[in-house]
């Protein structure tokens, strides 16, 4: 708004100074052509007196004198001040005066009315000075008004340009940069910083949008750990039974052939998936309340895969796990039961995931300072849409939403676990021809 009355008041005031500088130089020139005309008409007069003195015929000195009235009426007509008007005055009643002399013309130059012609003639002279006078004066004027506008204009140009670079910069720290914040507080918000709050600060409506973000932001922060303190305490009271039936399931007695019966298989199978359901349900209560806390001790990666491996081989008759290993220790600075877990939940995915069985190939390998860890399975795949997404808590996607057991958490807790190690987990997928997870994490 201030922006916009002080450029109305400068356009008001450009647009004043435009109508007196047209006015005066109107002025100016109206001045000068009056001047040039008088001066034209007086040479004029004093031309036709010469000729008028010298002519014998009457005739023509009658035109003549004609002519001399009809210049010197013409000349009133351009006459600007009072000075030039007593003169052109005083020279019409000398020109009159002369024409009423009645000896013309005078060859000889003994002639009476001389003395009347020449004080024509002065007369005529000193209204040529006046009007050369007057002329310059004009063009003096116009000169001092070209000059109060050019002054006038470049103040207005450097005026408007410091005006222009102002607002600018005003703009850009006022408006720019409350939006940018804006914008970026948002966009930390929306990529899991629950944290993300924007300053309030700038024009009135900005610092209103940033309140209400805040406002929102503190909101869903807080339902969403009510959320999961609800669902941590659920998981909680879960766990117990759970362990009972896991208990219970190991005693029961081997079939009659001395192996494992089928329905003990399901029993620890599906008890191992909810304990897993369940752990990352605690697991992400605590992650999300700041509490994951990791033991580091040194550890050969080879040890954790193979218990992992042994622990989820009995599980599936469908799949086959093939698994590849250094045969050289392959250190690292890690908590071995959470890398465990990583491992687990990949693995029981890759399991999970491929309904029809086939072939899941587990890969450790070290590349320079690193462990990679592949876990390559033949399941349904995950589309490029739902690639970036799956490491999200609570998302699944749309192929396995119906079909498979899950609360989409196991993943988000694979993440946050790879990177409290200060390691990276990404996949790369195929829909239909299944799906390549890869860890990597900082070793020896
Ligand atoms: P959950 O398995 O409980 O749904 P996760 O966090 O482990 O949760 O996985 C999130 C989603 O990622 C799954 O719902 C599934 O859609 C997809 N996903 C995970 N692993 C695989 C896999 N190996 N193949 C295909 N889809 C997978």
């Amino acid at each position: 708004m201030a922006t916009l009355v002080l450029v109305s008041s400068i356009t008001a005031v450009v647009a004043t100074a435009l109508i007196v500088l047209t006015t005066q130089l109107h002025r100016a020139a109206s001045l000068l052509s009056s001047s040039v005309e008088s001066v034209r008409l007086a040479e004029e007069v004093e031309v036709d007196l010469l000729l008028h003195d010298r002519e014998n015929s009457l005739l023509m000195r009658a035109s003549l004198a004609g002519d001399l009235e009809r210049k010197l009426f013409q000349a009133q007509r351009h006459v600007t001040n009072q000075e030039e008007n007593s003169l052109l005055a005083r020279a019409t009643s000398d020109v009159k005066e002369y024409l009423e002399e009645p000896s013309h013309p005078d060859p000889a130059g003994d002639d009476p009315t001389r003395g009347s012609l020449e004080r024509a003639f002065r007369s005529m002279e000193s209204v040529v000075t006046v009007n050369l006078a007057q002329a310059r004066r004009a063009v003096a004027f116009a000169a001092r008004w070209n000059d109060i506008s050019n002054f006038i204009g470049g103040a207005v140009f450097v005026f408007m340009l410091a005006v222009v670079a102002s607002v600018t910069l005003w703009f850009r720290r006022a408006v720019f940069q409350p939006i940018v914040e804006i914008a970026a507080g948002i966009e930390r918000f929306a990529h899991g910083d629950r944290d993300s709050r924007v300053a309030e600060h700038g024009p009135a409506e900005l610092a209103l949008i940033a309140a209400r973000f805040n406002e929102m932001a503190e909101t869903l922060t807080r339902r969403r750990e009510d959320q999961l303190a609800f669902l941590a305490a659920v998981a909680h009271d879960l766990r117990n039974p759970l362990h009972a039936i896991s208990l219970a399931a190991a005693a029961l007695p081997d079939d009659a052939s001395g192996g494992e019966g089928r329905e003990r298989r399901v029993l620890r199978q599906q008890t191992m998936r909810m304990t897993r359901m369940v752990e990352d349900l605690l697991d992400t209560a605590s992650i999300e309340a700041g509490r994951l806390q990791l033991r580091l001790t040194k550890v050969d990666l080879r040890d954790e895969l193979a218990e992992v491996i042994e622990l989820y081989r009995p599980t599936t008759t469908k799949h086959e796990l093939i698994v590849s290993m250094p045969d050289d220790p392959l250190w690292a600075d890690v908590d071995g039961t959470r890398i465990q877990q990583v491992l687990g939940n990949l693995i029981g995915n890759a399991i999970k995931y491929s309904p029809t069985g086939g072939t899941i190939k587990v890969e450790l390998a070290r590349v320079d300072l690193t462990a990679h860890i592949t876990v390559k399975d033949e399941g349904i795949g995950i589309s490029l849409d739902d690639q970036p997404h799956v490491f999200e808590p609570f998302r699944r996607t749309r192929a396995s939403r119906d079909a498979f057991q899950g609360i989409g958490l196991g993943l988000s807790v694979v993440r946050r676990v790879v990177e409290a190690h200060h390691g990276v987990v990404d996949v790369v997928s195929t829909p239909g021809k299944g799906s390549t997870f890869r860890v990597v994490l900082p070793a020896h």
